[in-house]
């Protein structure tokens, strides 16, 4: 193995070329990103880069560190453009670089709604760029109406922080229940007080049928029951789609992400990592059918180390497993989740989800423990994520509910 190339500049790709420098790899590692910057945190740009006052700078490292000690050669600026798995090549620009493995982790984009591409006034939050721009829309002298479309994390995150700076927030959102298939619909509920308890307007169940706008300036949402809410800042909150167009033409299988094994492999030598990975987590095979994909912080991570480990030496390749972890912040307080959403009974293990928390909830299916979900809880989740990982039962769950309980007391 003579040289890596990793496409995808952020968390899970600096992660992948920094695993493999760890470890001793000496041959040459290209890292290729389509955005200008160098790789940063994403988290912050819906949370404190958007709320405080005085924002601190998102990237992981110095330029210095790249050519210095990691010694990585950055192609930033000109996304990928096609793969050729067969000669092993990549196309970048004019520019075709040879590889022998190949980390995918390119992540996703955000999802808008059609024909708001060039409104004024209309958001995603996904990029530095995208929130540099939401920034100065939420802190704008005219700005008093905030609205979200779709009640998901990023979106709530916003609507978080629109309240805190004193805005009059609404958030649309088309399910019955807010995140029902993220956490499920009791909890999806408890999170939708949360909401509500901190004056922010969710409504439900509703359809967005069109946004309207004066001088190229958005102006208001209307709704399926033509009812209009009327805005100054729209946020798009509908989800993210997988960076996948430079792979069409490559021969890998692609379908909602780069379709991996259970080593992330995706063809000979090329291996897949973060956002855009999908792939059996073996640990939940028998709860889920197929394959999973994850937009969590942790697991990008993780996956970025262990997809270039293997890209390096194919022949150490083993099944990579992993308990999802996410957190996210919502008004003064935080949301964590690990495991899965999936199972047949939640149970409240302490405090009261009626109003929105605190409270810690876990999730069975069949004998196990498959998840749990903290509100304004930090300390309970990662108990409960030892357990999951190690395949225990709903009693052991229960014995240490039971446990927590009375060192709580
Ligand atoms: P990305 O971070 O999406 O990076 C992919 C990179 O690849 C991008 O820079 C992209 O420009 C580049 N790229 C795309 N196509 C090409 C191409 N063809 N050629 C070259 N480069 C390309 N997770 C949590 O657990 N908790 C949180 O609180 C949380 N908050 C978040 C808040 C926001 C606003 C966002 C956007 C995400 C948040 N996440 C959170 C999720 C977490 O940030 C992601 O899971 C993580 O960034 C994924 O890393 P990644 O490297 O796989 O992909």
């Amino acid at each position: 193995m003579t040289h890596l190339v990793v496409v995808g500049a952020s968390l899970a790709g600096l992660r992948a070329v920094e695993a493999v420098r760890r470890d001793g790899f000496d041959g040459d590692v290209t890292l290729v990103g389509a955005e200008e910057h160098l790789p940063y945190d994403r988290p912050p740009l819906s949370k404190e880069y958007l709320s405080a006052d005085e924002i601190s700078d998102p990237r992981y490292r110095e330029e210095e560190t790249f050519a210095g000690d990691l010694d990585v050669e950055l192609v930033l600026g000109t996304p990928a453009s096609a793969l050729d798995t067969g000669a092993r090549t990549v196309t970048v620009g004019d520019r075709t670089l040879s590889y022998d493995g190949l980390v995918i982790a390119t992540g996703a984009h955000a999802r808008t709604l059609p024909g708001t591409e060039h409104l004024e006034g209309v958001h995603t939050v996904r990029t530095l760029d995208d929130a540099i721009a939401l920034r100065a829309a939420l802190r704008a002298e005219h700005a008093q109406r905030l609205t979200v479309v779709g009640a998901g994390f990023i979106g709530s995150e916003v609507a978080a922080v629109g309240r805190k700076l004193g805005l009059e927030v609404t958030i649309l959102e088309a399910l019955e229940t807010p995140l029902a298939r993220a956490v499920g619909e009791r909890m999806g509920r408890a999170l939708t007080h949360l909401h509500r308890r901190h004056g922010t307007d969710v409504r439900t169940g509703v359809a967005v049928e069109e946004v309207l706008s004066t001088d190229g300036h958005v102006r208001a949402v209307r709704l399926g029951d033509g009812t209009e809410v009327d805005t100054d800042v729209l946020v798009v909150g509908i989800g993210a789609r997988p960076a996948t167009e430079w792979l069409e033409g490559s021969g890998l299988t692609v379908d909602d992400g780069v379709v991996a094994d259970e080593t992330l492999a995706a063809a000979p030598g090329v291996y897949v990592a973060g956002d855009v990975a999908r792939w059996p987590n073996a640990l939940f095979t028998d709860v889920v059918d197929g394959t999973m994909r994850l937009e969590h912080w942790t697991s990008a991570a993780d996956q970025g180390g262990r997809a270039a480990r293997h890209a390096v030496d194919p022949t150490a390749a083993k099944a990579y497993e992993t308990v999802p972890y996410f957190w996210s912040d919502w008004y003064d307080g935080r949301v964590q989740f690990v495991g899965i959403a999936a199972g047949d009974h939640i149970e409240v293990v302490a405090g009261d989800d009626a109003e929105g928390g605190p409270f810690t909830a876990i999730y069975r299916a069949g004998d196990r423990i498959v998840g749990a979900l903290a509100v304004d809880m930090p300390a309970e989740v990662m108990k409960y994520r030892r357990l999951i990982g190690g395949r225990k039962t709903w009693e052991d769950a229960l014995e240490l509910a039971e446990q927590r309980r009375q060192q709580r007391e």
